[in-house]
């Protein structure tokens, strides 16, 4: 409790939740406080899909909140200020935020609240573990996934899981300021008309839903994950990703109700070690992001031209005649999220089947994903690229015809999102896999010098 009553307003942004939120948590015991959202018009740029999701976690975080949420549009570095001014805040509280674009924001706005005398203050994150905690016993960064996580898992282990709190009770909300915006879909770009994205198996719109499917995925998923984790075709994996992108949950709440004992539940731990892992990686080298981690490779032969952007509509379409590439792409399409095995196979395909940039296909699973986050996704795409961290041996080309057999043997994920499958409407493969492996052995090779 603060000793003296404070005002402040606490800016949501990747913390869409109520409990578990130690920023919000520490303004409500400091007096008055008025929830703020700003819709940046950086969303514009986001798929329609992300953006009907992004308004759905609005309302239910309004209503978690009684009503009080106050919705802005503009750029934050001035709206925060303005808004910080317009209540007569002490302080602007935060979740911290470490993406690249983020950081930066946050800075611009830490200054522009000190120049009025008010401070931005960070508190907790969407992390388990926060980006450069985790190092080598000298504070250098661990460059590989497997000794980060030794360390992660005793750093949390000395830490423990000081996460998780109840929603603040007895708030007092300030409530009634000028400039909300009355119809936040609008403000998003959305029209009446479009509903909701098509995927309830994988998206949650309030942090009761996600719990609600956490406690589901425990009671039915977590003792087999190890076993179905593979399966696209199966409910294997927990579909928590969007409600962790966007902070309907935190991690901390997943890990709490884990048990070291049991292997399958060591291997979803690590599945939330290695997001800490890839924020981690981009915090430290944000250049990353778009460019190669492994210099090494920036001379490879990549196709550019007009045919290879035919070749990434194809690609983009679901239309490559690879069935489980093409499933995996009508599941992006139609649902805003693809199943990890199938990410891995469509990403591997891009790159090392049509030489494509990982770029290109980086750019393009942002856009759509829900739960696109830039660090686990660009340097999911270097894995798969062989450019990244801990990369696969760049050798290593995934066939997308055997993948399809080993993980979809039964072919119920491929005729689920391929309703022409077996017609004469589906296409032959665009490419002969074999072929096009060889050649990108070759480029590989030639770009390492041999
Ligand atoms: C090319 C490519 C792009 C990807 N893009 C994203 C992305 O934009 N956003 C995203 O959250 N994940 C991304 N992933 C990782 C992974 O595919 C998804 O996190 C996972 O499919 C989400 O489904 P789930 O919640 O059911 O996963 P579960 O298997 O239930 O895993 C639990 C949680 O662990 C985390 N996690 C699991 N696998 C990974 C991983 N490989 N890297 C980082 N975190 C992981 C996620 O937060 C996930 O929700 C990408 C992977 C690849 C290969």
């Amino acid at each position: 409790m603060g000793v003296t009553s404070q005002t402040s307003v606490v800016w949501f942004r990747r913390d869409l939740r109520t409990i578990d939120h130690p920023a919000l948590s520490r303004a409500v015991g400091d007096g008055s406080v008025l929830p703020l959202f700003v819709i940046d018009p950086a969303f514009a740029n986001s798929s329609k899909v992300r953006r009907l999701a992004l308004a759905e976690m609005l309302a239910s975080l309004d209503r978690d909140l009684g009503g009080a949420l106050h919705i802005a549009v503009g750029d934050p570095i001035d709206t925060v200020p303005a808004i910080a001014a317009a209540v007569g805040a002490d302080a602007v509280h935060v979740s911290r935020d470490h993406g690249p674009y983020g950081h930066r924001r946050d800075a611009s706005v830490a200054e522009r609240l000190r120049a009025d005398g008010r401070r931005l203050i960070g508190t907790g994150s969407n992390h388990l573990i926060d980006p450069t905690t985790v190092t080598k016993a000298d504070g250098s960064p661990y460059a590989v996934f497997t000794p980060f996580s030794r360390t992660w898992r005793s750093v949390l282990a000395e830490s423990g899981n000081t996460a998780l709190l109840d929603a603040p009770s007895g708030a007092d909300w300030i409530t009634g300021i000028d400039g909300a915006v009355n119809d936040p879909r609008a403000a998003l770009g959305l029209t009446p008309d479009d509903l909701g994205p098509n995927n309830d198996r994988h998206l949650d719109r309030s942090t009761a839903s996600a719990l609600e499917r956490w406690a589901n995925f425990r009671a039915v998923g977590l003792d087999r994950y190890d076993e179905r984790r593979n399966l696209p075709a199966e409910a294997g994996t927990s579909s928590m990703s969007s409600a962790l992108r966007f902070g309907l949950v935190h991690p901390a709440r997943l890990l709490a109700d884990l048990d070291p004992g049991s292997e399958h539940h060591r291997t979803f731990e690590s599945e939330l070690c290695w997001r800490d892992f890839y924020a981690d990686v981009l915090f430290r080298r944000p250049e990353t992001a778009w460019e190669n981690l492994d210099r090494r490779l920036n001379g490879i032969a990549l196709d550019t031209d007009e045919r290879a952007r035919e070749r990434f509509a194809l690609w983009c379409q679901g239309r490559t005649g690879f069935e489980i590439v093409d499933a995996g792409m009508r599941q992006l399409l139609t649902t805003g999220w693809m199943h990890n095995r199938v990410r891995m196979i469509v990403a591997s395909f891009l790159v090392k089947d049509l030489h494509l940039p990982w770029q290109w296909g980086a750019r393009f699973f942002m856009e759509l994903l829900i739960d696109g986050d830039l660090a686990s996704n660009n340097h999911g795409w270097q894995w798969a690229a062989g450019t990244g961290t801990d990369a696969a041996p760049y050798f290593r080309v995934f066939n997308p015809v055997t993948q399809a057999e080993r993980w979809d043997p039964d072919r119920s994920y491929r005729a689920r999102w391929l309703p022409e499958l077996d017609t004469a409407d589906y296409p032959a493969p665009m490419v002969d896999h074999a072929r096009e492996r060889d050649e990108a052995l070759a480029r590989y090779k030639a770009a390492r010098g041999g």
